[in-house]
């Protein structure tokens, strides 16, 4: 008996366009707001911040915006990814329902991040941009960012959260070896670093200190932009790639999906997977998009729709999505790229507006759904991934239940194989449950107060 079934297209369909969901959605999003005159912020603003060509990318209203030729070249290196039908975990569940997942975890980074990183650097490279700057929690996107430099022949330098990068040295040394600078944070390299550490010289770092510093070093540099891994809505439109292969995969086998699930960090790969079926479902097509977040970090399934604070310095834009709020400072949990307190604007508003459903699990529901997994298929799913994993068995079951045939296609967002000490703690028997999310939201870093004008 088969354990699965693959579907892979040609070289010649990887997508020319990437798809934009913004005309196809009921309203238009809520401007970005400047974080000191809380105005709508202006193009010079964000060109400071981001390439250009970023900049007319978040905002466009174009259905279709071509890929250029170099990042589909560069997408060659693993696109198109194939699609799989899980039918061993199908036979493992008892269950009427056909289980397919698009599989991300053959970049060469180890995740869909690199869908973005490429596109961003290309950019970058094409207006003359000295370097791009960014923070990394865990490394994914460091490592994609830093790889897609190199690839197109620019400099990236990454703030990493310096307990990750004391812990969890792999991906720093990933992003080493491909020739980029990576540095701690807190660090001595900026002023915000500096202060904290004069403070606390044992300071972890968090999200929030390296994105202050990164920001900090691009307002420094006037030949430096800011790269974003998730949230902004260009991030998104990249990431489509991922749905529109999916599309054309089921297609071709003649199937109709009845549900699509992704991990959500911030809804990068959600957004990049489900958004190219949501004028199906607009048009009528029962399609139902389910988001799988940790139980620590909820923000859609438990967080509030309104402006905060993108990211948690509370320096840069504020925009209208969920949020748990800028200075809730999610547990630690093995799943490093889902700990992030607002969702994607464009991912948000699809909330908003009914378009998706979100459900959220505990860390030891996910590791159980990820060893199932790699023991039935031999494919190890990333923290994050095994999210999805979780949420996809969770609908099976119910399908078995209903004994519903009903199409599952889940989001295969990255492999795990850099996180074999998460999966070594929890064969151990030694995985600590964090607190869920409760609604008292923590103090945020008094360090950063005075940053953020508060
Ligand atoms: C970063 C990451 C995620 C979460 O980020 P999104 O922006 O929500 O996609 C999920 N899976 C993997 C493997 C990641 O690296």
């Amino acid at each position: 008996m088969t354990s699965l079934e693959r579907y892979d297209l040609p070289v010649s369909a990887i997508p020319k366009r990437w798809y934009n969901v913004l005309p196809d959605l009921p309203r238009g999003l809520d401007d970005y707001l400047h974080p000191v005159t809380r105005e709508p912020v202006d193009q010079e603003f964000m060109e400071r911040l981001l390439p250009k060509a970023l900049v007319a990318q978040e905002t466009s209203t174009d259905r279709w915006i071509t890929i250029p030729e170099e990042v589909r070249a560069a997408y060659r290196l693993w696109r198109p990814t194939p699609l799989f039908r899980a039918t061993a975990l199908e036979r493992h569940l008892d269950t009427p329902a056909e289980i397919y997942f698009k599989y991300e975890g053959s970049s060469p980074s180890g995740s869909h991040k690199l869908n973005s990183a490429l596109a961003q650097a290309y950019y970058a490279r094409l207006e003359g941009v000295d370097r791009l700057v960014t923070d990394t929690g865990a490394g994914q996107w460091g490592s994609a960012l830093s790889l897609a430099c190199s690839l197109f022949g620019i400099k990236a330098l990454v703030y990493m959260v310096r307990a990750s990068f004391q812990g969890k040295p792999y991906r720093r040394h990933l992003m080493e070896t491909f020739g980029q600078q990576v540095l701690p944070s807190p660090g001595p390299h900026t002023d915000f670093g500096s202060a904290l550490l004069a403070a606390a010289p044992d300071h972890p770092g968090s999200e929030a200190t390296a994105v202050s510093e990164a920001l900090e070093t691009v307002r420094r540099n006037p030949g430096d932009r800011f790269s974003m891994g998730a949230f902004a809505n260009h991030v998104l439109l990249h990431q489509t790639v991922i749905g529109l292969e999916t599309r054309e995969q089921l297609e071709e086998i003649g199937k109709q999906p009845d549900f699509l699930v992704a991990s959500v960090g911030c809804g990068s790969n959600l957004g990049g997977f489900a958004f190219p079926f949501v004028g199906d479902k607009l048009a009528g097509a029962q399609i139902g998009i389910l988001a799988a977040e940790p139980a620590a970090c909820p923000t859609l399934t438990a967080g509030e729709y309104r402006y905060d604070f993108a990211d948690a310095s509370g320096l840069g834009p504020l925009t209208r999505t969920y949020t748990l709020g800028h200075e809730f400072v999610p547990p630690p949990i093995h799943a490093g790229g889902l700990r992030y307190h607002g969702a994607a604007p464009l991912v948000g508003l699809a909330r908003h507006e009914d378009l998706l459903d979100a459900r959220a699990y505990t860390q030891k529901e996910v590791f159980e759904a990820g060893t199932l997994f790699a023991r039935l298929h031999g494919l190890l799913p990333a923290p994050e991934t095994a999210h999805a994993v979780r949420a996809t068995i969770e609908l099976a079951e119910d399908c078995r239940r209903q004994r519903r045939r009903a199409v599952i296609v889940f989001c295969y967002s990255g492999h795990g194989l850099l996180d074999l000490g998460a999966y070594g703690s929890y064969n151990a028997g030694e995985m600590a449950e964090p607190e869920p999310y409760e609604c008292t939201l923590a103090a945020g870093d008094p360090a950063l107060a005075h940053l953020a004008g508060r």
